[in-house]
């Protein structure tokens, strides 16, 4: 039987990316998938058609994942449409990169809301479905740049950083029902997000990782995978890394 048969997913920001990687893994393995973007229409429709093409219930949702209300709104129709909602993948990110002396206060606050308040309202608007069904793995998209800190990324990193208090958090709140939250922290994984960064970072960043390579978006769709399903039933309030062993 497949891994996550019968089992429904949101994933949040996939439209492109690791998102989309994600979600085309989870519905390779059975889930219904609904999924979130915000401005690249095309793409998502033309992702729900694939979806739908796997013999999977798929729902593309425009919803962003910074608005509280949006995210109640969104969780409420899933659960409408799929009758459960067993995984959710909070996956939604940006960056605004800038040193400190000229990040301006909206840069910092615009990524705090779209990639750390959206785990928040997710995960809250989702908690009493959660807790009804006593089932659900919660996994929320950190980075390497949460735990170490970059120049240049002081938000991404608070963001990123602030991921991991919260998951952690949620799993001692929840694991006595049987839900369970974790991190995942890729490390460099092309994608659009990394190809907006200058050849020399990526050069440096290269050399600097053991296995002498990025990351492909399946080899963080797999680990998000492993934890969406029941292989991972004991594995709870974890960061795991996704990096070729960058931070080893
Ligand atoms: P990406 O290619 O830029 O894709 C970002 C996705 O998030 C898109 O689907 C985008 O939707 C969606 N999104 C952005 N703002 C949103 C909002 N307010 N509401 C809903 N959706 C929104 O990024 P990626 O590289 O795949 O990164 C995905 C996640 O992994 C992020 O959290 C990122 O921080 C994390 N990560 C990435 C790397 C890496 O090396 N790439 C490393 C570590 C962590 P639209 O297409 O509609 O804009």
């Amino acid at each position: 039987m497949a891994l996550l048969s019968g089992k429904n997913a949101l994933v949040t920001g996939a439209s492109r990316g690791i998102g989309r990687a994600i979600a085309l893994r989870l519905a390779s393995e059975g889930a219904n998938v609904a999924f979130t973007y915000l401005s690249s229409a095309e793409k998502a429709a033309a992702l729900e058609d694939e979806l739908k093409g796997m013999g999977v219930k798929a729902k593309a949702c425009k919803s962003d994942a910074a608005d509280a209300t949006a995210a109640d709104v969104l969780v409420k129709d899933i659960i409408e449409t799929f009758g459960s909602l067993e995984v959710i993948v909070n996956n939604a990110g940006i960056t605004r990169d800038g040193l400190l002396m000229r990040m301006t206060p909206e840069q910092f606050d615009e990524v705090i809301d779209i990639n750390l308040k959206s785990v928040y309202n997710v995960t809250k608007a989702a908690l009493r479905q959660l807790l009804k069904q006593k089932n659900g793995s919660i996994i929320n998209m950190s980075s390497v740049v949460g735990v170490k800190g970059n120049a240049g990324q002081a938000n991404y990193a608070a963001s990123k950083a602030g991921i991991i208090g919260f998951s952690k958090s949620v799993a001692l709140e929840l694991g006595s029902r049987n839900i369970r939250c974790n991190a995942v922290a890729p490390g460099f994984i092309e994608t659009e997000m990394t190809a907006a960064l200058d050849p020399a970072t990526v050069k440096s960043w290269g050399e600097a990782i053991p296995l002498r390579r990025g990351g492909t978006t399946d080899e963080v769709a797999n680990v998000v995978l492993f934890l969406a399903s029941d292989l991972s039933s004991y594995i709870t309030g974890q960061v795991i890394h996704v990096d070729g062993g960058m931070l080893t």
